[in-house]
């Protein structure tokens, strides 16, 4: 087992430092979100790979855990091509039917070494199912925070995994208060997909799997739904690490996706802005099919807009209208994809110039067909 004392928090903002066996969810200088130093026990070589085991584990050298008890299986989603140029990544193959289960088996897994007395998260629905579960696995008590209005699918799956299920009435905001709130009782580990960055750790293997499925390369973009960013956060990091590791030469462009109701990132990108514009004081969100990325104040959004534009990639948003067709149009090719994670293909669909891969990051009878 890779010893998670050689691991720190580190605020990007202040450089402010934690250590991993605290239960310290964020800076405590400016209330940020946490990243992560840790010596990589690498580099990865790719001749090692085949006989590993079949999940997001086989690269265990640029993961900052090992050997997991809490495992389900989780990774290695099959690559399937849709257009000569676009290819999907069937992420709803996962033990929880999301993408999530990359970020969430990290951070059970974290939490099941430090043995606290509780574990709280909080969601729009799919990672709190996929913390779930994996509590469930590693036997931790667990409560979820899901905002009112959250997929009677998901909030089902939440109760089935034994997790006791918080519905906070208003926005996806209040939520996060609620759970934040609760994640500072002592004794309680906040299984946070947006402020821990053991989360994103897991969600990097998206591109490794790419990578190694690829025979060694990467497509000439990567785009990702973005609400929170925890799956193009981790993409970011992974190029990042194959560049460094010398096993790619060039970074693929990251295409960030919104809905367009609730699309605050793209805004701050087209606006040529570092952090996120100000929000009109008593601004909602609009509501949106895609409740999966309805973010209006995503806490990471200054890593978020500076990786897209390091990557030389851009954001686009989606209509409502584009999203309903493009469940539609999936379904109609065989793959019934909840309406958050046909965004990509909604935006994307359409390009015949360069490669470009589109998770398919959760499964249509979560959310069932828009109507
Ligand atoms: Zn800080």
């Amino acid at each position: 087992m890779l010893a998670v004392m050689a691991t720190t928090y580190r605020c990007p903002q202040d450089g402010a430092r934690a250590d991993v066996t605290s239960l310290t969810w964020c800076c405590p200088v400016c209330r940020g979100p946490w990243d992560l130093d840790f010596e990589s026990a690498g580099p990865l070589r790719p001749g090692d790979l085949p006989g590993r085991v079949n999940s997001l584990w086989r690269y265990e050298e640029v993961l900052p855990l090992s050997s997991p008890a809490t495992t389900l299986g989780e990774g290695r989603t099959p690559l399937v091509p849709l257009t000569g140029t676009v290819s999907a990544k069937l992420d709803f193959l996962m033990p929880t039917l999301s993408f999530k289960d990359r970020g969430a088996v990290m951070l059970a897994e974290l939490a099941r070494r430090l043995a606290p007395e509780r574990v709280v998260a909080d969601s729009s629905g799919n990672a709190g199912t996929a913390v779930a579960a994996y509590c469930a696995r590693a036997a931790l008590p667990c409560t979820v925070y899901v905002p009112e209005g959250t997929s009677p699918k998901k909030t089902e799956q939440i109760r089935a995994h034994g997790a006791r299920l918080e519905i906070v009435p208003g926005d996806r905001e209040a939520t996060a208060r609620a759970a934040r709130t609760a994640a500072d009782a002592p004794g309680t580990f906040y299984a946070s997909h947006v402020f821990n960055p053991y989360f994103l750790h897991g969600t990097k293997t998206y591109v490794y799997e790419l990578w190694e499925d690829l025979g060694g390369r990467l497509p000439d973009a990567i785009a990702v739904p973005v609400g929170n960013g925890t799956l193009l956060l981790g993409a970011a990091l992974a190029t990042a690490e194959l560049l460094a590791q010398g096993l790619i030469d060039t970074r693929p462009a990251l295409i960030a996706v919104q809905a367009e109701a609730v699309s605050p990132l793209a805004a701050a990108f087209h606006a040529g802005a570092e952090d996120l514009l100000g929000v009109p004081a008593g601004a909602t969100a609009s509501p949106t099919l895609a409740e999966g990325i309805a973010i209006p104040r995503p806490p990471r959004a200054r890593a978020i807009l500076a990786a897209v534009r390091e990557s030389g990639g851009t954001f686009l948003t989606v209509t409502e209208d584009r999203i309903r067709a493009a469940q539609l149009d999936l379904a109609a090719r065989g793959f019934y994809v909840e309406t958050t994670g046909v965004a990509c293909w909604a935006a994307v669909g359409g390009w015949t110039d360069r490669s470009v891969v589109v998770p398919l990051c959760g499964a249509g009878l979560k959310t069932g067909l828009a109507a």
